[in-house]
């Protein structure tokens, strides 16, 4: 197969993923059955046909209303499927042949997953996790054998106790909730990809991009509440890609600290 057929093939595919994964957010976070019932608009419940179905299309073609009450539909939903599908082709286009394409494609999954149920319900969903732990735990026994994968296990118990330690000793600090269990949930799953260095660097980053918007609603005087899951896992994202990158980086300040 040609490699552009290859990289169509993968945006499609990206595409039906992106629409199975907002509606596995959407009803996980809402404590719905995935499977029953089928899909429908939430406004008049109008269950939808197979033409209504397709990723993107539907949405251009009734231009993004529902078919039947003409409600209008979350730009949302086409805007997720088209990144996921990006992603999926993206993958393959910078790891080609790889079983990096795999991990790269899992980690895109989880990264999607992870922003949608976060920022809109509040919650990284178990399922998700569990699900993404299994699967890159598969490629790495493929790449490293089982003794690779108990490395990456411990490392992950270890960046998992850390982020626990940063909660607990929020919670004193600011008598409030500071970190939910989503977050150090995830960062078993983060320790296991990437090892503890870059994943403690994972926390400062993904602090510094939540940044911006943590100052935004202090100003704005909203409730104090912000989702960190999305600029976790986004920090995370982008460690993966570049991790050679951050490792020189942290060798430089290292050897520059010594
Ligand atoms: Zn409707």
């Amino acid at each position: 197969m040609e490699q552009w057929m290859i990289c169509v093939y993968l945006f499609i595919v990206g595409l039906f993923f992106g629409s199975f994964f907002n509606c596995l957010c959407d009803r996980l976070s809402n404590n719905q059955s995935i499977i029953h019932p089928g899909s429908h608009c939430d406004n008049c419940k109008h269950e939808l046909t197979w033409y209504e179905l397709i990723p993107v299309f539907s949405y251009l073609f009734q231009g993004g209303k529902c078919s039947k009450c003409k409600i209008k539909l979350s730009f949302w939903y086409p805007f997720t499927e088209i990144i996921t599908g990006l992603l999926f082709m993206g993958s393959f286009i910078v790891y080609g042949f790889t079983l990096n394409t795999l991990l790269s494609i899992v980690i895109s999954s989880v990264f999607i997953c992870v922003i949608i149920s976060d920022s809109k319900y509040m919650v990284i969903l178990d399922e998700v996790l569990i699900a993404g732990i299994i699967l890159v735990s598969i490629i790495y026994i493929f790449q490293g054998g089982m003794i690779n994968l108990a490395y990456r296990f411990l490392r992950g118990l270890v960046l998992f106790s850390i982020m626990l330690l940063i909660k607990v000793f929020g919670d004193i600090t600011f008598k409030q909730e500071s970190l939910g269990w989503g977050d150090i949930k995830l960062a078993f799953f983060v320790g296991i990809v990437l090892g503890i260095k870059l994943g403690i660097m994972h926390i400062f980053i993904g602090a510094f991009l939540a940044l911006p918007y943590a100052l935004y609603i202090t100003y704005k005087n909203k409730d104090n509440i912000l989702p960190f899951g999305p600029f976790l896992i986004s920090a995370f994202f982008i460690l993966f890609h570049f991790q050679d990158f951050f490792y020189n980086l942290l060798s430089i300040i290292f050897r520059g600290a010594i």
